[in-house]
């Protein structure tokens, strides 16, 4: 089943404790897209400047991810500069430039129209809005995340976006600030109203929390002993997630709960190096020795 994202292509600026570098290929997209690019075939909508090589292209090359949909124009590509704190939990943003973002129109190639899975990654919510309404009938799953620079500049976009959205996948600060509710279970009830009847809570180190109308799952984060950079694991774990929806063709209470550990497994090994270093590496087996390890580490008996 394809797979439609539109979201944010990028480079990066990011310092953590592990590290600095001035300029990583990034963006939601691109991982998002990466990671579910292992799962099922990916169609991918964004913008890049002429500051975006073919080098930088070669992420996407040898992989079920169709590019056609990633307009190039003149001028820079989306440039975001974060910092990590000493733990590796809260990042500051420094820099978010558009450039090329700031006057993007999407128009959708005629073979994305039948996608059956859409993914709105971060990005604004009315270009988000614009990508869906191009998307032919109606489709099977919607999903979407967003960031905290677009809850507090495009509340109202955000809002009538999420009027059309299935699931709602966000970190859990975010999950606060946009339903003005510290517990995250009162934060679904009110997130459910403004659309999606699905939440999925990334809670970094903490790992993920699934809350709809059957009740709550949750999965732990991959322990890891030394993670270097979190950048991206959280649209990892949404392109592992809906990658997993999509090859699975369904979304009942069994498949939504190993996507989560799917999504899970994508973001573990994102963070494992700077930017999209590790998944550049990774091969399929490894995601189902690290998906078989969830199982053993969540197994109890009662
Ligand atoms: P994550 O760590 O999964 O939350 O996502 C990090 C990625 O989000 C980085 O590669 C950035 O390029 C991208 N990003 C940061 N801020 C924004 C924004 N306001 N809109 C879209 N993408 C963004």
């Amino acid at each position: 089943m394809s797979l439609l994202v539109v979201g944010s292509v990028a480079f990066d600026a990011l310092e953590s404790p592990y590290g600095k570098v001035d300029r990583a290929l990034g963006g939601a997209a691109t991982y998002f897209a990466v990671a579910a690019s292992f799962f099922t075939h990916v169609n991918l909508v964004g913008i890049v400047g002429d500051d975006f090589t073919e080098i930088d292209a070669q992420i996407f090359r040898g992989r079920t991810i169709d590019t056609a949909g990633l307009e190039r124009a003149a001028g820079k590509t989306f440039f975001w500069a974060g910092k990590y704190s000493e733990n590796l939990n809260e990042r500051i943003t420094l820099t978010t430039d558009l450039n090329v973002f700031a006057d993007f129109k999407p128009k959708l190639p005629e073979k994305y129209r039948n996608s059956k899975y859409v993914f709105l990654a971060n990005i604004a919510p009315d270009l988000q809005r614009d990508v869906l309404k191009q998307v032919k009938g109606a489709p099977k799953l919607v999903a979407l995340d967003t960031m905290n620079y677009w809850i507090e500049r495009t509340n109202a976009e955000l809002r009538e976006t999420l009027r059309h959205v299935d699931i709602l996948v966000i970190n859990d600060s975010e999950t606060r600030q946009l339903s003005s509710e510290h517990n995250l279970l009162r934060a679904a009830k009110h997130i459910f109203k403004m659309g999606p009847s699905t939440l999925v809570v990334k809670r970094g180190e903490y790992g993920a929390m699934m809350v709809d109308k059957r009740g709550v799952f949750c999965v732990p984060a991959f322990p890891l002993e030394e993670p270097h950079d979190p950048t991206g694991a959280g649209d990892s774990f949404a392109g592992g997630f809906m990658g997993y929806l999509a090859a699975a063709g369904k979304a009942n209470d069994l498949a939504l709960r190993r996507a989560m550990v799917y999504g899970s497994v994508m973001g573990s090994f994102t963070v494992e190096s700077f930017g999209l270093d590790r998944l550049r590496k990774l091969k399929g087996n490894e995601i189902h020795a690290r998906a078989r390890h969830f199982a053993k580490l969540t197994q109890f008996k009662l």
